[in-house]
């Protein structure tokens, strides 16, 4: 059986990892651009010692999907810097609102003062949960602010859900699917008519029920350190691109071909399997994973599955500008912590500021990144303004924001374009019609990556690896 993986970002790469892993080769990634990670990217400094990340720059180590990924970090050896809960980037987070910044609560005593943005203690979000009634949500869904707002109040719903929306996805919570996040509470409240009502419930009646592990990796030992060390996040020296660079080398390592600057442009199917149009050939293949985003998909399956095409479209996409700036001094900032995030009610182009130089060593340097856009990319910046122009931008709210008066001594700035796919309402049933139709006409092609199961880089991995596992063990048998 050949197959072929389409697109070497960090899923695609995964997806090549566990093929090699469950069947050997014949084997081979194809990937559009010059360079494997997709939107992992790292830029070092070494001289200066620092690094931006333009993409993302810090992994979770919790649950199922997070053990999956420290398996492969352990097996490549990769150095990683470990942020403890008791850290202060794992700590502090914050809000920028009502013209002020605000620090979240970190401690359950957080819950019984009033402290602003909120007008009354955050516990009394509880009560509203205990007292407000349920209703079903039709079709199975709704947006997670409305979830937000009907169980917890409208100030959880604007201060609390939608700059954490804006955090991951850079999108609307009013148009994000609940069961993007918060898929179990959601399927608790409706069971058994409240969020706290169903968690105890739940606990109540799953006691005794253990659930079984998927995977065996739960135990490696870097699983085993992320716990007892208590890890609430991770990067890596040298910066997130590593991870993918290090899964390159060990693929190439292990004869599976990672193809560079050679895209899949068509993808014709058959009895025998799937034609792949590329750079300078068409070749025939058995199997196909796909881990592009769902509208680059869209285009290779359009002239003969037109309708799949159309599904894939209608998962949308947001683009996200970037900015990364570095000033001289360690000590600029008047609150350490992770970064802050600007609520969509303050309406304001900034998404939020990561305070990189508190997460990690950054040796003297302080460095933020600034983001913007998003779902509201189009109301700030339809005119395509300059890098120029975004950088002036991003450096007037850091001056207002945070107050810092010294001029930045080196600044990068990224637009990236259909860069986080949104889960919006009804976004798992139209997987799930997606997949059906592959199902359906029995194509030979599975999906991973961001656009289908999870945006963070645990959840691509872990699709990527539940598509190949999903093969039929018959598959390894040569043809
Ligand atoms: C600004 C930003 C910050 C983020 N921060 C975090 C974070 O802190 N933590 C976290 O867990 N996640 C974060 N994420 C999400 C995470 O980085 C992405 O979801 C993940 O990297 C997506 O990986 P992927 O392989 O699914 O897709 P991609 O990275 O999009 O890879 C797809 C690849 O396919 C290639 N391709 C496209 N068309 C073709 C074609 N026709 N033929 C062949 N190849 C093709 C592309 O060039 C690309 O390399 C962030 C994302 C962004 C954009």
């Amino acid at each position: 059986m050949t197959t072929a993986v389409l697109g070497g970002g960090i899923s695609g790469l995964s997806a090549g990892y566990y093929l090699l892993r469950r069947f050997g080769k014949p084997l081979t990634i194809y990937e559009a651009s010059p360079r494997v990670g997709g939107w992992i990217r790292s830029e070092t400094h070494k001289d200066r010692g620092f690094l931006f990340e333009s993409g993302p720059r810090t992994i979770r180590p919790v649950g199922l999907p997070g053990a999956n990924t420290m398996e492969i970090v352990e097996q490549l050896n990769l150095p990683v810097r470990a942020i403890p809960r008791s850290h202060v980037a794992a700590k502090n987070r914050m809000l920028y609102a009502k013209g002020q910044v605000c620090m979240l609560p970190n401690s359950p005593m957080g819950l019984f003062g009033t402290k602003p943005p909120f007008s009354q203690p955050l516990y009394k979000a509880f009560i509203h949960d205990l007292l407000a009634k349920s209703t079903l949500a039709k079709h199975g869904d709704e947006s997670i602010y409305s979830f937000a707002e009907r169980r917890f109040g409208k100030e959880i719903a604007d201060y609390a859900i939608s700059p954490m929306i804006c955090g991951i996805c850079a999108g609307d919570a009013r148009e994000i699917s609940v069961r993007f996040l918060m898929d179990g509470l959601f399927e608790k409240e409706q069971k058994y008519g409240g969020v706290l009502k169903g968690l105890f419930y739940a606990r109540y009646k799953e006691k005794n029920s253990t659930k079984p592990g998927i995977f065996a990796q739960e135990q490696t030992k870097m699983y085993l350190q992320s716990k007892q060390e208590k890890w609430a996040m991770y990067g890596m020296d040298g910066g997130l691109e590593q991870l993918p660079r290090a899964l390159r080398k060990y693929l190439g390592e292990n004869d599976v071909n990672v193809q560079l600057s050679n895209p899949c442009r068509n993808l014709t199917f058959s009895d025998n399997g799937v034609r792949l149009s590329l750079r300078d050939a068409d070749l025939p293949v058995d199997h196909v994973i796909s881990s592009l985003p769902a509208y680059r998909l869209a285009a290779l399956v359009k002239q003969q599955h037109p309708s799949l095409s159309a599904q894939l479209l209608d998962i949308p996409y947001v683009d996200v500008v970037v900015v990364n700036i570095q000033f001289e001094g360690n000590n600029l900032l008047k609150q350490n912590g992770f970064g802050l995030l600007v609520p969509p009610c303050e309406q304001l182009p900034v998404l939020g500021v990561i305070f990189d130089s508190c997460c990690f060593d950054m040796d003297g340097n302080t460095i933020l990144t600034v983001m913007m856009g998003g779902r509201w990319f189009d109301q700030w910046f339809s005119d395509q303004p300059s890098p120029k122009k975004l950088l002036d931008t991003a450096l007037r709210y850091v001056r207002q924001i945070l107050e810092i008066k010294e001029d930045p001594k080196f600044c990068r700035v990224h637009t990236h374009h259909k860069c986080i796919p949104q889960y919006t309402v009804g976004h798992k049933h139209r997987v799930a019609n997606i997949r059906k139709y592959i199902k359906t006409y029995k194509l030979p092609l599975s999906l991973c990556g961001a656009a289908f199961d999870g945006v963070g880089i645990n959840d691509v991995i872990l699709s990527a690896r539940r598509q190949v596992e999903a093969l039929p063990q018959s598959f390894s048998h040569p043809t």
